[in-house]
């Protein structure tokens, strides 16, 4: 027996989730992040049965990605930061949970649910129910900034205005907090989904070479920016040849990536001004001395802090461990879980 199923039977039996569009973690109170895997679910065509005796979920699913035959479809249910089918987000939400949380005595989990802001009221239900069906005892659901600016130890309770800006797969979301909730929000579906793409259409355009979203990705992650660096880079990347359809490798360089991403990052920058612009001059003027954080896996892109203090003249912190903030904000909330009841969404949909 793993250590820590023992250590689970006994003592925890609260589990916090951060429902991604891109990844989904599990924080455990006492134990932090257990699981971290790709919001992704490998399903034979039009049905719901997960391929590989219904382990083709996160990590192996994701290897599948634009390599799987017409036979296999490979989802991403969260995508857009909207739930785009109820039944295969069932299955990888119920998959994690077991895979965490192996039932032991019987002790079933309290179970503290961050979701994308934009998921409707039907959707919401639609999570509360998957959980309760994979053997929650109550269900909580928490919007995701909230759970990042909780995660990042920003004092949302206070009557100060706190900022986040959580930049994931799907989308970044922006927020600013004062006295346990969202004062002022926008959710734009421009992040680094967005940011792969722009990448194939520039290589596409710039070289004739098509390549893929796991290479694009690999290209951001390796030489992408948002402002200059103080040493460029470069890669290689391999695709096929628009013209011959042969296999083929250029070089590209950090230089013309930024260049190239310039559109989704305004994007990203006029969203956060916005937000800005709509929040009330009292809040406002908190942000001169505390600044935004940036969360999520875009905040780990070279420059983009440099970025957005010279378009916001803010002062930018980029959290320790971006990717993990909202879901350690979940298992902080559990373990405080009385003080932060006020934070928690409506009674409709506290379980
Ligand atoms: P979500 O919360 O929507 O699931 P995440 O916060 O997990 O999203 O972030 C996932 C996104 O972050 C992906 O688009 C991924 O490519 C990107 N990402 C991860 N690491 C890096 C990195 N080092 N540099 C740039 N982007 C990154
Ligand atoms: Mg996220």
């Amino acid at each position: 027996m793993h250590p820590l199923d023992f250590v689970l039977g006994f003592m925890s039996t609260d589990m916090g989730i951060d429902l991604g569009t891109a990844n989904t973690l599990v924080c455990i109170p006492g134990h932090g992040i257990v699981l971290s895997e790709p919001s992704v679910v490998a399903v034979r065509p039009g049905t719901n049965k997960v391929l590989l005796n219904g382990n083709a979920v996160g990590n192996v699913a994701k290897a599948m990605l634009e390599k799987a035959p017409g036979s296999i479809s490979v989802i991403r249910p969260l995508k857009n930061g909207v739930i785009a089918d109820f039944d295969i987000t069932e299955a990888m939400l119920k998959y994690f949970i077991t895979k965490v949380h192996k039932r032991k005595w019987g002790v079933r989990p309290r179970i503290l649910i961050a979701i994308p802001s934009g998921i409707t009221a039907v959707e919401k239900r639609a999570v509360v129910n998957s959980a309760e069906r994979a053997g929650a005892r109550q269900v909580y659901l928490i919007s995701e900034p909230k759970a990042a600016a909780i995660g990042v130890g920003l004092p949302v309770g206070e009557p100060v205005a706190s900022m986040v800006v959580d930049i994931g797969g799907g989308t970044t979301e922006v927020a600013v907090i004062s006295l346990g909730d969202i004062f002022t929000h926008e959710s734009v579906r421009i992040a680094g989904d967005e940011l792969d793409d722009t990448i194939i259409q520039y290589i596409r355009k710039r070289y004739s070479l098509d390549i893929g979203h796991p290479t694009a990705e690999r290209v951001k992650i390796e030489i992408g920016s948002a402002y200059a660096l103080d040493e460029e880079l470069s890669t290689e990347i391999r695709g096929r040849d628009a013209v011959s359809g042969l296999p083929r490798s250029q070089k590209i360089t950090s230089e013309e990536i930024r260049e190239a991403l310039k559109e989704p990052f305004d994007k990203i920058v006029i969203a956060v001004r916005n937000t800005l612009e709509r929040t009330a001059p009292e809040l406002a003027s908190d942000l001169i001395s505390n600044g935004l954080v940036l969360v999520g896996g875009g905040a780990l892109i070279r420059g983009i802090d440099r970025l957005l203090v010279e378009e916001t003249g803010l002062p930018v912190r980029v959290a320790e461990e971006p990717l993990t903030a909202v879901a350690r904000g979940t298992g902080y909330l559990l373990e405080h879980l009385d003080l932060y009841k006020s934070v928690l969404q409506d009674e409709d949909i506290r379980y």
